[in-house]
């Protein structure tokens, strides 16, 4: 089921999780989740799990989809957002609607290659991928005012603390696969601050040394 009905199903259970920001609420209303899991998923596209998209990710749960773009706009304008992770593309596409420019970083090549046609055929036009490992962030289009990580490593990793902006925010799921917390990092000119959001599952931020299995 895809119909608007299911869809609006799903935008009034995260008002009822805390959602409130109406820019976030309308992002996940206009953008079509069921684009972004294979065919035989569709109908559980608007269930607020995550489910399988192939070489062993997950698209993130629709609420810690929220829940993670509200934090990152809660501070003032995000102009600039790099994503560690772009998975099926279903956050890159929320992000796209919210901000200027995102900046997508994914290690497995099928992967980026279907999101990166999915947000065309969408026309999403203000989204930039890249293939290498997001351990090291993008330095080129550095600093960020936002960087979203959605895959956990056992700790934040320098080289995207170092390209968040002053005044930026960063969301980032820390720990390993037995407990992990979402943790929204602020950086101004005194240092970084942190603050824990709420226990949560990602899969692992893969070390760039690492084999990809595919
Ligand atoms: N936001 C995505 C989540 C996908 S799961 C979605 O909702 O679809 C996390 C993704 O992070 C996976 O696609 C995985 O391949 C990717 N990933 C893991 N380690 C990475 C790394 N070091 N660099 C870039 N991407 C990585």
């Amino acid at each position: 089921m895809t119909s608007p009905r299911t869809r609006e199903r799903l935008i009034q259970r995260l008002r009822e999780q805390g959602i409130s920001d109406a820019r976030v609420l309308a992002a996940m209303r206009d953008v079509p989740r069921h684009v972004f899991v294979d065919e035989a998923l569709a109908s559980r596209a608007y269930e607020d799990t995550a489910l399988p998209i192939g070489h062993g990710q997950t698209i993130s749960q629709p609420y810690i989809v929220a829940l993670m773009t509200q934090s990152l706009l809660h501070g003032g304008r995000i102009a600039k957002v790099l994503e560690i992770g772009t998975g099926s593309g279903y956050q890159t596409a929320v992000l796209a609607q919210l901000v200027d420019e995102v900046y997508t970083v994914e290690r497995i090549e099928p992967l980026m290659k279907l999101a990166r046609k999915r947000l065309r055929e969408l026309g999403c036009r203000n989204v930039h991928f890249r293939l290498s490992d997001g351990g090291d962030g993008w330095a080129e289009h550095a600093p960020y005012d936002g960087i979203m990580v959605t895959a956990a490593p056992a700790e934040p990793p320098r080289a995207l603390l170092e390209q968040l902006a002053l005044g930026g925010r960063m969301l980032i799921p820390v720990g390993g696969p037995a407990a992990q917390e979402l943790r929204l990092i602020r950086r101004d000119e005194t240092g970084f601050g942190s603050e824990r959001l709420e226990p949560v599952n990602f899969v692992p931020l893969v070390s760039g040394r690492e084999k990809i299995k595919n």
